[in-house]
């Protein structure tokens, strides 16, 4: 058939691409080599319980995705836990703190992140408008509280410290943030699975199709085009209409368009869950001066985060667990939630050894793929557009993507004939 969209890679940014190339009028085949769509927003199961891989956070200056969200009818799936200010336990103090997300409201002393001066607020406003080729680190410079509070940023939401972390990455996270209504902070009520995976994969499903355990081998070229798509199990052959979107992670992108530009160092996330009988309701939280970074408690399950986890990733789950659990009770404690029936022995580790590109400056000054040599193939995927890695950047680079590839020509010759009848 002409005019057929192929997705490689039923990640977010594939099942996005896909759900918004129908609205241009596709019908799309998402392509998947794993047995499962969601990619690195995977439900791991453990005996009956199903736990996400990590704890996933939107913004709502996530817009995109919340467009997507809503497109698809799951935006009401994602609730906001903390209305009135993120609440930080510092377990060297014992500090409990309420922390404004908005830059602007650091103008207030009770919503300013602990150690942040005054003076420190021009210093950070200067950061992200003029970050310069430079560390986090090196931009906050002597200033004490703004390092450390650039450090906890930089490691939140670009898996980096800030001693190697961009700063022109985290300019862009700050400049988003500093916009009205920007900073609510998101999470998926149940689970990824049924808050954002199955509602994208049901869209797709309504008027595309997806294949799971397709593994793309290679892609076979003839005049800057590509011409087929070998999958582990069978070569689809490409007609002229056709076009290719490629929603890989880099090193299989690269593998099937060799000599392209992809980021090769990574950074881990590691996740903790932890099962009880509480039934208080969503909860989270910051951790500072501990492992632990993230703390989310829904239901019957807390969760825990430690991002650019190059130390816990070596550590055995039963011992990550056992010094981790202390500082779950302890930040609960504070919080007023119980976790009756919880302990670490029934801890589920995930560890994530390839969360996100490692993202320091030269990662965000590489060459970023843009437009690769054929014609008929756009690349999609979190690494691809010079935002940070997630799942806003995995969103927006699908809809450059579908952008780049048009209509269908059947689509096209429709508009054209209604053009002129009109
Ligand atoms: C633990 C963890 C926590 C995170 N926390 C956050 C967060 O709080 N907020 C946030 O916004 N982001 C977060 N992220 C990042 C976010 O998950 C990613 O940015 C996003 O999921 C990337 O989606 P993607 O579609 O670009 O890539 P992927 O999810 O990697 O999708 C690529 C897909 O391609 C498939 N594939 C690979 N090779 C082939 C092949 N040869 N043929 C066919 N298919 C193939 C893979 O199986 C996969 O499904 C986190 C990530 C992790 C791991």
């Amino acid at each position: 058939m002409s005019g057929q969209l192929h997705v490689v890679g039923g990640g977010i940014s594939g099942l996005a691409a896909a759900v918004l190339a129908m609205r241009a009028g596709w019908r799309p085949v998402v392509h998947e080599a794993a047995p499962q769509p969601g990619g690195r927003c995977r439900t791991v199961r453990r005996g009956d319980i199903s736990h996400d891989n990590g704890t996933h956070v939107l913004l709502s200056a996530n817009r995109a995705t919340l467009r997507l969200l809503d497109a698809v009818g799951a935006a009401g799936r994602w609730v906001e836990p903390e209305p009135d200010g993120l609440p930080v336990l510092d377990l060297e103090s014992g500090r409990l703190d309420r922390v404004g997300l908005s830059p602007w409201s650091w103008l207030r002393p009770g919503s300013r992140p602990m150690g942040l001066a005054p003076r420190d607020l021009l210093r950070l406003a200067r950061i992200a408008v003029l970050p310069g080729r430079r560390s986090v680190a090196a931009a906050a410079g002597d200033a004490p509280g703004l390092a450390r509070m650039l450090d906890l940023m930089a490691v939140a939401v670009l898996n980096t410290t800030g001693a190697a972390a961009s700063a022109t990455l985290l300019a862009r996270v700050l400049r988003r943030m500093a916009m009205p209504g920007g900073t609510r902070l998101l999470v998926a009520r149940t689970g990824l699975g049924p808050d954002l995976v199955q509602p994208l994969a049901d869209a797709v499903m309504k008027g595309g199709e997806i294949r799971l355990g397709r593994r793309l081998r290679a892609i076979e070229q003839a005049d800057g085009q590509a011409v087929a798509l070998r999958f582990g199990g069978g070569t689809v052959q490409l007609e002229a209409g056709d076009r290719v979107v490629l929603a890989l992670p880099p090193a299989a992108a690269a593998s099937v368009l060799p000599g392209l530009p992809v980021p090769t160092r990574f950074a881990p996330i590691v996740n903790l869950h932890f099962p009880h009988n509480g039934e208080d309701p969503i909860r989270f939280a910051g951790i500072t001066g501990g492992i632990g970074q993230w703390l989310l408690v829904r239901p019957g399950m807390a969760s825990v985060t430690i991002s650019a986890g190059f130390e816990a990733l070596e550590l055995p789950g039963e011992t990550l667990a056992a010094r981790v659990w202390p500082e779950v009770t302890a930040t609960t404690a504070r919080l007023g939630i119980g976790l009756p029936g919880g302990g670490p022995e029934n801890a589920c580790v995930v560890k994530e050894r390839f969360a996100t590109p490692f993202q320091d400056d030269a990662q965000a000054r590489a060459r970023r793929p843009g437009r690769t040599p054929l014609r008929n193939l756009a690349l999609a995927g979190d690494w691809t557009t010079g935002l940070p890695a997630t799942i806003e950047a995995a969103v927006v680079a699908a809809g450059q993507a579908v952008q780049r590839l048009g209509r269908p020509a059947t689509e096209r010759a429709g508009t054209r004939m209604a053009d002129a009848t009109a």
